[in-house]
């Protein structure tokens, strides 16, 4: 935009702002990018307030998440634990993808999975892994109803009893997956859902042949237009990059 369509501009608009905009010396107007929305962190707070008065409330949510103290260290311990399982069930094999579900908070593993796409194009980890949890849930169910009281006494499996799909579920996956993957996720519930940065690993451990990337491009998973939404964290690996870690949401 030049300074004649400034001048356009000006002369298009309402009377009074008009009159103040013709105060200024055209020569001393510049562009500007400004936000769309109001800023959610400090940082967006500070970059923004440098070029007009705005308001912040800081969602404390978001600041923990971003500096990190949303999981105590030893739940980012269990985290880093869960990902190098997930990682090392590939034996290498970078063909391949793996996934891990857990629930309570990542103390009980649900399904380990892992992708076949040589056998069956649609035998992908994700699908197996919400596959898996699902016929978990209708054998629980089944049990309950045949057998209630010996199903009580079972601590294997009456933490199931009140399971929903995913809820309350996080998954682990060696890389970001397909954009159908990310979906299944999506309609299973999952809360939250955990990979490494691809560049942070080794080549040999794994190759990511997937080119979707439904969360970091297209933020599939913070859609206004589904009806689910879940976290995803990209993770470094902590001995490379430690504390460094980035919410893709
Ligand atoms: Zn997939």
């Amino acid at each position: 935009m030049d300074v004649d369509l400034i001048q356009k501009t000006i002369d298009e608009m309402d009377y009074d702002l008009r009159e103040f905009l013709h105060g200024f010396d055209p020569d001393n107007l510049c562009i500007r990018e400004v936000a769309a929305s109001s800023p959610l962190t400090r940082n967006q707070f500070k970059r923004l307030s440098s070029l007009w008065p705005i308001n912040f409330f800081e969602d404390q949510y978001i600041a923990k998440c971003l500096d990190g103290s949303i999981f105590s260290p030893n739940y980012w311990k269990r985290i880093h634990e869960l990902m190098m399982e997930t990682l090392n069930m590939l034996n290498n094999d970078s063909s391949r993808m793996s996934a891990i579900i857990v629930k309570d908070d990542c103390k009980r593993i649900v399904t380990k999975t892992i992708s076949r796409i040589d056998q069956h194009p649609l035998d992908h980890a994700v699908i197996n892994a919400v596959t898996n949890v699902s016929e978990i849930h209708r054998q629980v169910k089944k049990r309950l109803l045949e057998d209630p009281d010996s199903f009580q006494c079972d601590n294997n499996i009456n933490h199931y009893k009140d399971d929903y799909l995913c809820t309350n579920y996080d998954c682990f996956l060696s890389q970001e997956p397909c954009i159908m993957c990310a979906m299944a996720l999506t309609h299973s519930r999952i809360r939250r859902v955990f990979f490494y940065d691809s560049k942070t690993l080794s080549s040999t451990t794994i190759v990511n042949k997937c080119h979707d990337q439904p969360y970091t491009v297209e933020k599939l998973h913070t859609s206004p237009f589904l009806n689910h939404r879940y976290e995803v964290w990209k993770l470094f690996k902590p001995e490379i990059f430690a504390n460094k870690k980035v919410r893709t949401s």
